[in-house]
């Protein structure tokens, strides 16, 4: 173990240190206006090739990585991210476009936005999607911009109200809130399923919509989903699927059968692009056919023989520069022509496999507020037993064992919740050994419970004051230099 400070303040400056590289490429001299030219030094650290890369090389085994071990995260389904993504998504043909590049000169992107926006729609039932939003959050904005624009149209303008059940993820509010919304929260069944007398008691005129996850953040399915349609859309309101838990019905069930007139898809999630730390990402929004003409500006078109990008007067407009995160999409693109229709079904079933053992191999040491099958994930609420073992040191005694907690503590409705998510693409034999650490870990909670309390002992890092990095966290080498942690 290495202590703690020595590790995080890495100082390796020294005056005048420099790592030369030499371009092979011939460029143009420019000559630039003065007021954009530097007249002090930019403040980086000066440095030698080789600290460069002894700095770049530890740093990135400091971290945790579905491509370093087991990464059972619920709701965020770390599942393996195929190499073929990665080599097709850097070809210079894609990395080397730009932006601005006339339509005639990128036939070949735009075709693979114009057959990933299909092969969304064949597999969620939506008329068609657009790809320019830049992560799930963004495509709930989106699809809420959407929903309010139909709303205006119709005259709707007393429609302020969107319905959230309270174990929605906390993007849900707070993108209707940004939307000039008003959310009211229904309170869920114990199984996290809505409460229908709930909603009936809120459903009336003033409800543009309702926001719904499904399988739920329990790992449930909404089986009065098609009943929650029609008493929504009985008030002229809109249902807005939020896609996150896509994976455990892939092919196997489309949210517009279920009466989704919205939804998005976190390409990142489901469709296998890396992710983590705020990013890259890609959210799809997808629409049933009333509602196209509101999708954003740009849209992807087939006209005249040829892909062009246009801008549709009945747009909520621009939501992001261009036409999205090209190279996350191509990726998703990959994955799923690799994977093609038959084995793109098996995804939902072999999730659903997964959660369930593990569900089922420790259910005698864990409270289960939900004891019938799960789908791709489920919950436990706290240890079972008299113990004072919390899930936050489960989680953090994980990490030991070079495993990434789960998502802890939401959904909310559960006051010790563990949300375990394997993905589909974990073997047996990894899943055995999560077990084996989870006894591991029940029986040191029971033995040597300061174990538990003081973990993680093996990291770089030793247990954080989380909310003081959440609230001032030191994200730049200026910003260290500014509070004067080093000299
Ligand atoms: C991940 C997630 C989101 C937000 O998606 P991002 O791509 O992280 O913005 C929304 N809802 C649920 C249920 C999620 O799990």
């Amino acid at each position: 173990m290495r202590p703690f400070n020595q590790d995080l303040i890495f100082e390796k400056s020294t005056e005048d240190r420099r790592a030369s590289h030499f371009i092979f490429e011939p460029f143009e001299e420019v000559t630039l206006p003065n007021e954009l030219i530097r007249h002090d030094d930019p403040l980086l650290p000066e440095v030698s090739e080789l600290e460069l890369m002894r700095h770049f090389i530890n740093m990135s085994t400091k971290n945790m990585g579905i491509e370093t071990g087991f990464y059972p995260l619920g709701s965020c389904t770390m599942k393996y991210n195929p190499k073929i993504n990665d080599e097709l998504a850097t070809l210079k043909g894609f990395t080397d476009i730009h932006p601005l590049s006339a339509d005639e000169d990128i036939q070949g992107v735009l075709s693979i936005y114009d057959e990933t926006q299909k092969m969304l729609s064949t597999l969620t039932g939506m008329d068609t999607f657009s790809l320019n939003p830049f992560a799930g959050a963004h495509g709930e904005q989106t699809g809420l911009m959407i929903i309010k624009k139909y709303h205006e149209k119709k005259g709707n303008h007393h429609k302020n109200i969107i319905i959230v059940p309270d174990n929605a993820h906390g993007t849900n509010p707070a993108s209707a809130i940004i939307c000039g919304f008003k959310v009211v929260e229904i309170k869920s069944n114990l199984d996290g399923t809505v409460n229908l007398e709930a909603l009936d008691a809120v459903l009336d005129d003033n409800v543009a919509g309702l926001m719904l996850t499904n399988p739920n953040t329990a790992g449930v399915f909404e089986k009065d989903i098609r009943l929650i349609a029609d008493k929504v859309h009985a008030k002229d309101g809109l249902l807005y699927y939020d896609g996150a838990n896509l994976n455990a019905l892939v092919g196997v069930a489309r949210p517009a059968d279920m009466g989704f007139d919205v939804m998005h898809i976190n390409l990142h999630k489901t469709f296998s692009t890396p992710h983590g730390g705020g990013g890259p990402g890609s959210g799809p929004v997808g629409v049933i056919k009333e509602l196209k003409n509101f999708l954003p500006n740009p849209q992807v078109v087939f006209e005249d023989h040829q892909f062009k990008r246009i801008n549709n007067k009945n747009s909520i407009g621009r939501v992001g520069g261009f036409i999205g995160n090209t190279l996350v999409y191509l990726r998703a693109f990959v994955y799923m022509r690799s994977l093609g229709k038959e084995n793109l079904v098996e995804i939902g079933p072999r999730a659903v496999l997964n959660a369930n053992y593990v569900k089922t191999q420790l259910k005698s040491y864990f409270n289960m507020p939900l004891t019938s099958y799960c789908m791709h994930e489920f919950v436990y609420d706290g240890l079972k037993g008299d113990t004072d073992i919390k899930t936050l040191d489960i989680a953090k005694r994980l990490l030991d064992f070079g495993i990434h907690a789960p998502t802890i503590y939401f959904p909310l409705i559960y006051k010790q919740a563990m949300m375990i998510e394997p993905t589909e693409a974990e073997s047996l034999q990894t899943l055995d050994h999560f077990i084996h650490v989870m006894k591991q870990i029940v029986k040191e909670a029971h033995e040597t419970p300061e174990l538990l309390k003081t973990a993680p002992h093996h990291g770089y890092v030793k247990r954080l004051d989380e909310a003081t990095a959440a609230r001032n966290p030191i994200l730049s080498y200026r910003q260290l230099k500014e509070k004067a942690l080093i000299d």
